[in-house]
């Protein structure tokens, strides 16, 4: 019982941490020209920003862009991140999506224009093709030996007869497997992955019908087809410039995918693969996909970083970049200069920009409505408006953070749906940023580091 328990809360646990902030949105809600639903795929209000989000998502999946840069900017809360997280959502599996919040890239462990350069190159896809070819033929004999080493491994040789001829293959510890799993023996048709060693049966030869009654209903029979029995099969892989800079680094090795700890890598190991990759393009077997990095508060990058995206946004192989602010005119960092969301006029020149406006009553509520459906938590209609009115007054985002205190308020009352009162309760014990700030300048003099206060005196004599 109590074990049971424990696994219930283990699981409770696991559920609440895949609920992020944006994990009700599944996408940008546009229909097919584009023009956004008011309510869709979790996304409510903000038609425009998220219209003209749309035509930049086409434009990266027809491939026509790269190295273009598209600013977010709005008032906070105003729906920036998850616009992004909308357009990430829609790129679909193979295009590679990533954010990060500006303050990232000033780290230990790395100079800032390496965790860019990371940044850039884990947005960039390259799509590489292979060939392999499949043969396919009836086993004629399968042989397997066990050598007097004794290591326990097995070899061994197959005769497949496809329309052509007989051919031998040698065993290997992995084709031995696939053979005792797919059970194969002499008389089935199966396909050998020359590149992998795959084998897989395709059922009984026609020409064994007469084992029918032996094997029973279930066998299928197959004819080993006429002509042409080699087959060339496509596999494509998509893997990001960054991950192969990572398995080819020496000092690190591809582990450090895992751990995330890649450190610093050389300009040389960038430099041979920049020319490896080059090479395959001419000889048409990789495509460069590019994918769009996204970079959350990028107000707080300093001169050096964008100096950087600047230079970094010419090459042909940039992603493209996607950044977001909620400041005004303000300092750009590592300088006194003043700018429009502290970024240097002439990387303003070359973005396009999408502003978000806050939102009306009614599309709160409806924010508010999904977040409590994300988070299943039952809410009656009172309190909803409640919480609604709370969030005008107050922020969306504080809001949306007290539905998880009310429920559990009410679960502690044990009630089955958040009430007003539930609301209440937290509203008074969790305070926004207005009333904490209010609370600061009452009683500021009981706070230590009060420098910009009234009581300069006292400081100055202490
Ligand atoms: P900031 O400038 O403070 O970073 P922001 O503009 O990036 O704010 P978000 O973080 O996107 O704001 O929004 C706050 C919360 O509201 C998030 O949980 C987000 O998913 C949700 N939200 C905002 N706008 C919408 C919307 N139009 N539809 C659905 N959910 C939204």
């Amino acid at each position: 019982m109590a074990a049971a328990q424990k696994v219930q809360e283990v699981r409770e646990v696991t559920r609440i941490e895949r609920i992020g902030a944006h994990s009700h949105i599944r996408g940008l809600g546009l229909d097919d020209a584009l023009e956004a639903r008011q309510v869709s795929q979790g996304m409510v209000g903000q038609t425009a920003a998220r219209r003209a989000a749309g035509v930049i998502l086409e434009m990266i999946k027809e491939g026509k862009i790269a190295g273009r840069a598209i600013l977010i900017a709005g008032q906070p809360g105003t729906g920036k991140t998850a616009i992004a997280m909308g357009m990430a959502q829609a790129l679909g599996q193979d295009t590679p999506f990533t954010a990060m919040a500006g303050s990232e890239i000033f780290s230990l462990e790395m100079g800032k224009t390496e965790a860019l350069t990371q940044a850039f190159r884990k947005s960039i896809g390259v799509r590489i093709k292979e060939e392999t070819e499949i043969i396919e033929g009836e086993v004629v004999e399968i042989q397997i030996d066990r050598p007097a080493t004794g290591t326990g491994a097995k070899v061994g040789k197959l005769t497949l007869k496809t329309t052509e001829m007989e051919t031998i293959y040698d065993l290997g510890q992995k084709m031995i497997e696939s053979l005792t799993k797919e059970k194969v023996q002499a008389g089935d048709i199966i396909t050998i992955d020359k590149a992998t060693g795959k084998i897989t049966r395709l059922g009984r030869s026609f020409t064994r019908a007469r084992d029918y009654d032996a094997m029973g209903p279930q066998t299928k029979f197959v004819q080993c087809p006429e002509g042409e029995l080699q087959k060339r099969k496509e596999v494509v892989h998509t893997v990001t410039l960054h991950e192969i800079d990572v398995i080819n680094s020496r000092t690190q090795g591809f582990l450090a995918l895992f751990s995330g700890d890649t450190g610093e890598i050389k300009t040389e190991v960038r430099e041979q693969i920049n020319a490896k990759v080059a090479e395959w393009r001419e000889e048409g077997k990789a495509e460069i996909v590019p994918g769009v990095l996204f970079i959350d508060e990028v107000h707080m990058l300093d001169i050096e970083c964008f100096s950087f995206l600047n230079r970094a946004l010419e090459s042909d192989m940039a992603p493209v970049l996607i950044m977001a602010t909620n400041r005004g005119i303000t300092r750009i960092r590592g300088t006194n200069y003043m700018s429009p969301h502290g970024i240097p006029i002439d990387l303003l020149d070359r973005l396009l920009i999408i502003s978000t406006s806050p939102y009306e009553e009614k599309e709160i509520k409806q924010i508010l409505k999904i977040r409590c459906e994300e988070e299943d938590v039952e809410m009656t209609e009172d309190a909803l408006t409640v919480l609604t009115r709370i969030g005008m007054e107050t922020s969306l985002r504080y809001s949306i953070q007290i539905i998880t205190a009310a429920a559990l308020v009410s679960r502690k009352r044990k009630g089955t749906e958040v009430s007003v009162d539930d609301i209440k309760r937290v509203y008074s014990l969790f305070m926004d940023e207005s009333r904490s700030t209010q609370f600061l300048k009452e009683y500021q003099q009981e706070f230590m580091f009060n420098e910009l206060g009234v009581d300069t005196e006292q400081m100055e004599t202490s």
